[in-house]
């Protein structure tokens, strides 16, 4: 049985003084929490704050977004081995925003993996469909296409520490939540695609839904065999619902 990952993506939020309240009840929440991981992503500058306040927690912390370079001329860039050395455990690559608001390709995303795993952090790697490509079934094809880059650059044995994060694209911030049953098919089949290089890789997989998943629809999510976990956005800034959702994963 794999244990259950719940994941915040702060996004571009955050104070000093916010999170500090956040981290605490976080803190606090997390020590009733005896099966599941919990983790949270935050902005860059925030970093050390969330070293200082949950290195002695179990709660784990990591980045938004890396560079796939460990160093050089890229002014505004951030490297996997600078994440490292702010004790991140996590990095998200491929989310989204990133690929739509970014431009971010599948064989740049598969770059930033492979860096962020050569610094010791674990990728969490975002899928997910548009609206359009969901309606136009095309939705196997497009997390296909993301996941098999990764394998191609990094080798399916690369995902025995990493995680990957089904996100349909429709369901980010809008309030519309993939039914369980529609996140738990397209999970089954990330989880035969990558079987298809190795049974036990996949075995292993963690493999997270996020998409409005809120404390209410959190339970029946995670009671689905293949959702193993939440990549949480929105829900995440809020201590009593990020927690709710912390303790569907018990
Ligand atoms: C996300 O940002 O990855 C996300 C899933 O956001 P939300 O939970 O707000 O839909």
């Amino acid at each position: 049985m794999r244990r259950k990952l719940v994941v915040g993506n702060w996004k571009m939020h955050g104070s000093l003084a916010q999170n500090a309240v956040l981290l605490g009840a976080l803190k606090s929440g997390a020590t009733q929490l005896s099966r599941v991981d919990v983790a949270v992503c935050a902005p860059f500058p925030y970093l050390d704050q969330l070293r200082q306040e949950l290195s002695a927690s179990t709660v784990k912390w990591g980045a938004q977004d890396v560079h796939q370079l460990e160093k050089g001329a890229f002014t505004g860039e951030v490297s996997a081995p600078m994440l490292a050395d702010f004790g991140c455990t996590y990095v998200i690559v491929g989310h989204s925003e990133r690929r739509n608001i970014y431009g971010e390709s599948s064989s740049l995303v598969a770059e930033k993996f492979a860096a962020a795993q050569q610094a010791g952090l674990i990728p969490i790697l975002c899928v997910g469909e548009t609206l359009e490509q969901r309606e136009s079934s095309a939705t196997e094809a497009v997390v296909a296409e993301q996941l098999d880059a990764v394998i191609a650059l990094a080798g399916a044995q690369a995902l025995r520490k990493a995680v990957v994060a089904y996100e349909p694209v429709w369901a980010i911030g809008t309030g519309e939540t993939a039914s369980p049953e529609q996140a738990q098919a397209v999970h089954a089949f990330i989880r035969q695609r990558v079987a298809g290089h190795d049974a036990e890789v996949a075995q292993g997989l963690v493999i997270l839904y996020g998409g409005s998943v809120k404390g209410a629809n959190a339970p029946e999510l995670f009671s689905m065999a293949d959702i193993d976990g939440g990549l949480i956005g929105g829900a995440a800034l809020i201590a009593d619902e990020f927690l709710a959702i912390c303790r569907a994963g018990q």
